[in-house]
């Protein structure tokens, strides 16, 4: 294919590509500074095929070096602003990256990181400003080249790398394309960082279809009302504690404006009391299911569906062909099972770990290591992730189950579950919870409140209450550093 930028800037070169706060650029302008920092990155060595790490926020110059490397043909190695120096070190030596690429926010932690390792340091301002421009007219794209390596965000243990190719990012792109449509007066808003795949997918999306994203650097529920609400953007990617943050934010009686097409809600279990207020409220939720190795959205449910599946991830993208798996077998209707995945949108393999990868990828079918059924007309329910599966006396027990009840319990802000080790029956659960300003917490309560809407087994043994709960870049609940503060209270 050819390069998809260059296209992109040939087809339409005066549409709106990216929009910040501060500037707006058209795709001529962007293909201009992407040349730019291409050149700047070719001055500092780098060359098709190499390994370049990124540790920036959600800048314009973030997406410009997304692009320039593209250009190069180089690989894209985005590492999460939030890691420690040594989790960044060994991420960058993991993926063989000698450049990487940060901003003035990052500047010291990539200074710390790369201290004992022989990786050069470049900004990415300082790139995008280089005289010359890269002469790209020669190359083209292999889709079954690597384009990126993403770090999944290691919500259980150390995180892999997900090698994605041209062609995984191609067909993402399109598969979500063909769910939800595109018009003209389009825009994405991207509050979710450019280093997860939920936004760097925003990005390949808009310079396939020409569509243009606004970059938020970071995620700000009043921000994101205003701009919704003045009808800037049509479509946002959120997790479900943006969107409570941002459900909190609206006014009484105040709604979102039917501009809003799609607010596409994924990256881990929705509450049930959220999404019920969300209906309540009118909102184009589109619930989504999808992961780093599946080059973000899999499977989606349109809100047509939203009351009648309600807590559905939906159906798979076109292209794709899901499947539950248990012993071995496919799962009968509603029968828990692996979400197993198949099509060209798969991840190619993970990064020097071939026991995970073919651990994971079998029969062409990746195994996602979630646990979920299919109803009778093939909608598929997620319920959690196989490693936080709570088995207690012979039962399954699913943490975000007891999460969405403890959830709807007034004064409850966010809450998590784990299972911790008991003598009698295995694992039990035991909950935490972080209060909505001035609430206060009642552990007796919300037991109560749990065993009034819970088996008896599922009913949390303790309830503890924190400040904020853990979570990563991406606002995903962090169990097993749960697991931490539990051995902690229990010293
Ligand atoms: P990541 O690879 O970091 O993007 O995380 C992907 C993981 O997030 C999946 O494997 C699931 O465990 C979780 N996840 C994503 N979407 C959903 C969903 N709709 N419901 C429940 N869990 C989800
Ligand atoms: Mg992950
Ligand atoms: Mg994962």
């Amino acid at each position: 294919m050819p390069q998809w930028l260059r296209q992109r800037a040939l087809l339409t070169p005066d549409r709106i590509a990216m929009e910040t706060v501060r500037e707006q650029l058209s795709f001529k302008q962007l293909y201009a500074r992407v040349r730019q920092a291409a050149a700047g990155l070719r001055d500092a060595g780098v060359r098709s095929g190499d390994p370049v790490a990124s540790l920036q926020g959600n800048t314009l110059d973030c997406a410009v070096t997304v692009y320039a490397l593209m250009l190069l043909g180089a690989v894209m190695v985005p590492l999460n602003t939030r890691l420690s120096p040594t989790e960044l070190s060994g991420q960058i030596k993991q993926s063989g990256s000698r450049i990487l690429v940060t901003d003035h926010d990052n500047a010291a932690a990539a200074e710390q990181a790369v201290t004992t390792m022989g990786c050069m340091i470049r900004d990415a301002a300082e790139l995008a400003q280089t005289a010359a421009l890269f002469d790209d007219q020669e190359t083209e794209i292999e889709l079954t080249d690597p384009c990126t390596i993403i770090f999944t965000s290691g919500t259980t243990g150390r995180p892999k790398g997900v090698v994605l190719t041209y062609g995984n990012h191609w067909w993402n792109a399109n598969g979500s394309l063909i769910n939800l449509g595109l018009q003209q007066s389009d825009t994405w808003l991207c509050c979710v960082p450019l280093f997860h795949v939920s936004g760097l997918s925003i990005l390949m999306k808009s310079i396939i279809y020409g569509m243009p994203v606004y970059l938020m650097k970071k995620f700000n529920a009043v921000q994101v009302n205003q701009l919704l609400l003045s009808s800037k953007a049509t479509h946002i990617s959120v997790v479900a504690s943006m969107l409570q943050r941002m459900s909190d934010g609206l006014g009484s009686g105040q709604a979102y404006p039917n501009t809003l097409r799609c607010i596409l809600l994924g990256g881990g279990p929705v509450p049930a009391s959220l999404l019920d207020r969300c209906l309540r409220l009118h909102m184009p939720i589109y619930q989504t299911y999808g992961m780093s190795e599946t080059a973000s959205q899999a499977a989606t449910l349109p809100p047509e569906y939203m009351r009648e599946k309600a807590g559905s991830a939906g159906k798979p993208l076109f292209p794709l062909q899901l499947q539950i798996a248990t012993d071995g077998r496919r799962a009968a209707v509603h029968e828990p099972g692996e979400i197993l995945i198949k099509g060209p949108t798969v991840f190619s393999h993970y990064l020097n770990n071939a026991s995970a990868t073919a651990a994971a990828m079998k029969n062409g079918w990746f195994h996602s290591g979630d646990i979920g059924y299919l109803d009778k007309d093939g909608f598929l329910f997620v319920l959690d992730r196989r490693k936080d599966l709570i088995i207690s006396g012979g039962e399954n027990i699913y943490p975000a189950e007891i999460e969405s009840i403890l959830h709807g319990c007034p004064g409850i802000a966010r809450a998590g579950v784990i299972g911790i080790p008991d003598h009698k029956w295995g694992r039990v659960p035991v909950a935490f919870v972080c209060l909505k300003p001035g609430a206060a917490f009642s552990e007796t309560k919300l037991i109560g409140a749990c065993r009034a809407q819970l088996a008896s087994y599922k009913v949390p043994r303790r309830i503890f209450v924190l400040d904020a709960l853990p979570e990563n870049a991406a606002h995903k609940l962090l169990r097993r550093k749960l697991y931490m503060y539990y051995e902690q209270l229990n010293q």
